[in-house]
């Protein structure tokens, strides 16, 4: 045996593993399919700018621990996170918040907006929301669920609200104040010169092997070292013999275009059903850019299958079962772990992933 560890997948998770693992002596060797490292988080320098290539990556989180972690790997910036809806030819704040509804509304305080909301919700009765469309109606009324909600939310994950858990919407905060910063978390921003950097020092020590798929070389690879930490589809690593897990998966558009400011934000929401895309990201505004160009993305959602990149998991009734499922059959395995977004078929911020990374580590590494 060469290495003391194969970590499958050079994204977040699997680098702060390989770190830890090196600190602590081990020998690891790194395998990503894909020709690059740092996963979906994989920013790349295009004409100076960063260009966010697996949609955008914002970092917040309140977990002073990961926030500390983080910035020994990057310096931040003071970014915050304020994207505009657009529905038709109406602009609006996101998150859900005074400016929002005043805008909406043309009213000024809280009690009028409050005011409306019960108005517009109070024949439906909604006592325990059973789905997505209660859960937005209860919470901002029929006008911001209508405009702002109903579309973009059945576009990204191309099923009726009524059909879609409650859980989705509350990921998305909702105040009584004007305040447009769309994450309630103490720590934020985004790392100066991009992503790519911090996994790269993450890795700085380990064998890095890139465009080089696992599954292919399942024996060869797994015979290079003692155990093994998996970050790819959990269903894919067993053939999917239990069943096939779902996704959405997103693609972008991305082009050039040549005007130093084309939407005068980094994030654009774009909430009318008629819109095929969701959002356009601006990538220079993430880092206050000043170049005379600029890159846009449009992100198309779309069902994924097999072959497409996997985003966000559909972690319904039916996959959690079947996640589950494949958990136990993973609990069984004597020299490899699974984890990650894939590896866990969880939708994982990333400060959630350095956590549950760590947690691993300690569990792991002790
Ligand atoms: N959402 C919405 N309108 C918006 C933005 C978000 O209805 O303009 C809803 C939608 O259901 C979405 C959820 O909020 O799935 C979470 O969106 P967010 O943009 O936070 O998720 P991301 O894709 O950025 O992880």
């Amino acid at each position: 045996m060469k290495y003391d560890y194969l970590v499958v997948g050079a994204g977040l998770y699997g680098a702060v593993f390989a770190h830890e693992a090196m600190q602590k002596g081990k020998k690891v060797l790194v395998v990503d399919k894909r020709p690059h490292i740092a996963g979906n988080i994989y920013t790349e320098d295009v004409d100076g700018i960063r260009v966010h290539r697996y949609g955008a990556h914002i970092f917040h989180t309140s977990d002073r621990r990961v926030w500390e972690y983080v910035n020994r790997f990057a310096e931040f910036n003071n970014y915050i996170n304020s994207p505009i809806a657009r529905y038709h030819d109406e602009l609006y704040n996101l998150p859900f918040n005074m400016n929002t509804f005043s805008k909406m509304w043309g009213i000024a305080t809280p009690d009028e907006a409050k005011k409306i909301i019960r108005d517009q919700i109070a024949d439906l009765n909604i006592t325990e929301p059973k789905n997505l469309e209660e859960q937005a109606l209860s919470l901002v009324g029929r006008d911001v669920y209508e405009k702002l909600i109903k579309g973009y939310t059945e576009k990204q994950w191309g099923r009726p609200c009524t059909e879609l858990p409650a859980f989705i919407i509350r990921r998305l905060p909702l105040r009584f104040v004007y305040d447009n910063n769309y994450f309630n978390d103490r720590y934020q921003g985004i790392p100066i010169g991009g992503y790519t950097q911090i996994v790269e020092k993450l890795l700085a020590g380990a064998d890095v092997r890139l465009a080089c798929d696992f599954l292919k070389n399942r024996e060869a690879l797994s015979s290079m070292a003692d155990r093994i930490l998996y970050t790819g589809q959990i269903d894919q690593y067993y053939d999917y013999r239990l069943g096939v897990l779902e996704y959405r998966s997103v693609r972008f558009e991305t082009e050039e275009l040549d005007t130093d400011n084309f939407q005068g934000n980094a994030v654009v929401n774009y909430t009318a059903r008629e819109v095929p895309y969701t959002r356009i990201i601006e990538h220079k505004h993430f880092e206050f850019g000043k170049q005379d160009h600029t890159i846009i993305s449009r992100e198309y959602s779309s069902e994924w299958k097999k072959g497409d990149e996997p985003y966000y998991p559909v972690n319904n009734a039916r996959n959690n079962a079947l996640y589950e499922e494949y958990r136990k059959l993973a609990e069984g395995e004597t020299r490899v772990r699974f984890g990650g977004r894939l590896g866990a078929y969880k939708y994982y911020d990333m400060d959630k992933v350095i956590a549950a990374a760590l947690a691993f580590c300690d569990d792991e590494l002790k």
